[in-house]
């Protein structure tokens, strides 16, 4: 058995960086980006007025305190009429504001009789209402960095900078094989011995929080022949497959003979850990192979734990499993040897212990918003000590 922190290295170390491929941005949508973007034009391109109104020198208006209307720019102009002295000039929003012209003050805060324009805004100053020219990003800068997630914001910026197409990573292609002959689908009536299953309802979820859609599920009966198809088939699918259940060393738990048979290197079965001690990890070519212990909160708590990690690191996102250290609200007993995994309630001050922490019940894993790590050593926590707790995504 090794410790978590061994089990989150070994994972870690056998990711491989992700393929990517040039898209155009109509294409992009949900992609995350496999290179820094620097915009290559300042935007504004020009500096832009930001209203309907007029434009004129601020000093000149200081001096005259009237000026003469004459000439009009609209959005799009590429005529820019000559200033005349103590004149401003009709403009509208989006339209480029000619050098000579330094403030621009909007419609409805002016009168404009016989041509005399009369600006009624006390408090108006020089630069007003101009977009200056590169004020939202200047040429060569960076505008997104590589594993930004392209939300539709993203992706309007990006156009909006005049980037057509985009170097993005392959989507995440996650294959789930549930198994466990007493499985039934929620929605139907239950047989004799037979459970709902929920660790595929549960991951799917999960992954499409962490905006992870290439996913396929399938249920498979606890037998070597048919499981063994079915990760021969998950393996030519996914990047990522999940069984769940199986990973123990019943005389039905399949999952290592088959990820055997299969040519899966295994690269760690069982951890010093609570719940999840059996998971199992393996590699072929570059699919990763977790075998989750089949108990609804295991598997949820090993997703948490090994499984985001690998989703943030193959989507070069910076962000990775967060920690914080906040004083529980009671004491907590264990014995040597193994991590424990609480479900938590935090919020900001104190971090609540919630019951039901039994590996199969999810009644508390469905109100909480966090685990708690309790370290392997760790014997005792008293209420008020500091833990660490890892909050959900
Ligand atoms: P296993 O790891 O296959 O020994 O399963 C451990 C426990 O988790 C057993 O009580 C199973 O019935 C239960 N279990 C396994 N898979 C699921 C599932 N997909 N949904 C709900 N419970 C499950
Ligand atoms: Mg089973």
């Amino acid at each position: 058995m090794i410790s978590v922190d061994e089990a989150r290295k070994i994972i870690i170390e056998n990711c491989s960086e992700r393929s990517s491929k040039t898209v155009s941005l109509e294409l992009a949508s949900g992609a995350t980006l496999a290179a820094d973007i620097y915009s290559t034009t300042d935007i504004p391109p020009f500096h832009q007025s930001a209203v309907d109104g007029y434009a004129f020198a601020f000093d000149e208006w200081k001096l005259q305190n009237q000026l003469t209307v004459s000439g009009v720019i609209p959005a799009g102009s590429n005529s820019i009429p000559t200033r005349l002295p103590n004149h401003a000039i009709r403009i509208f929003t989006g339209a480029p504001v000619p050098e000579a012209y330094d403030t621009v003050v909007m419609q409805e805060k002016v009168k404009v009789t016989d041509g005399q324009l009369i600006i009624e805004d006390s408090e108006l100053s020089r630069g007003n209402a101009i977009r200056l020219k590169g004020s939202e990003i200047k040429s060569a800068t960076l505008a997104l960095e590589k594993g930004t997630y392209l939300s539709p914001a993203a992706i309007g910026f990006l156009a909006s900078i005049g980037i057509a197409e985009v170097l993005v990573h392959d989507t995440i292609s996650v294959y789930i094989l549930v198994t466990g002959n007493e499985l039934q689908h929620p929605g139907t009536p239950l047989s004799p011995g037979q459970i709902y299953e929920s660790n595929s309802y549960a991951l799917v979820a999960a992954l499409k929080q962490l905006r992870i859609t290439d996913i396929q599920v399938e249920r498979v009966q606890d037998s070597l022949e048919e499981l063994s198809l079915k990760i021969k088939s998950a393996l030519i699918a996914s990047d990522i497959i999940l069984i769940t259940g199986g990973v123990s060393v019943g005389d039905y738990d399949y999952v290592l003979q088959a990820t055997e048979k299969n040519g899966i290197r295994k690269l760690f079965h069982r951890i010093k850990q609570k719940p999840g001690k059996p998971m199992y990890f393996g590699k072929k070519d570059k699919t990763l192979v977790f075998g989750l212990p089949g108990n609804p909160a295991s598997v949820l708590s090993c997703f948490y734990e090994y499984v985001i990690p690998v989703l943030h690191f193959l989507n070069n996102s910076i962000q990775d499993l967060k920690k914080l250290n906040v004083p529980i609200d009671k004491s907590y007993q264990k014995k040597a040897g193994l991590t424990h995994f609480l479900k938590g309630y935090y919020d900001d001050s104190i971090v609540q212990l919630l019951d039901a922490q039994e590996s199969f019940r999810l009644s508390s894993f469905a109100k909480a918003n966090c685990l708690i790590c309790i370290p392997e050593e760790t014997t005792l926590v008293q209420k008020g000590d500091l833990v660490e707790i890892h909050p959900f995504y």
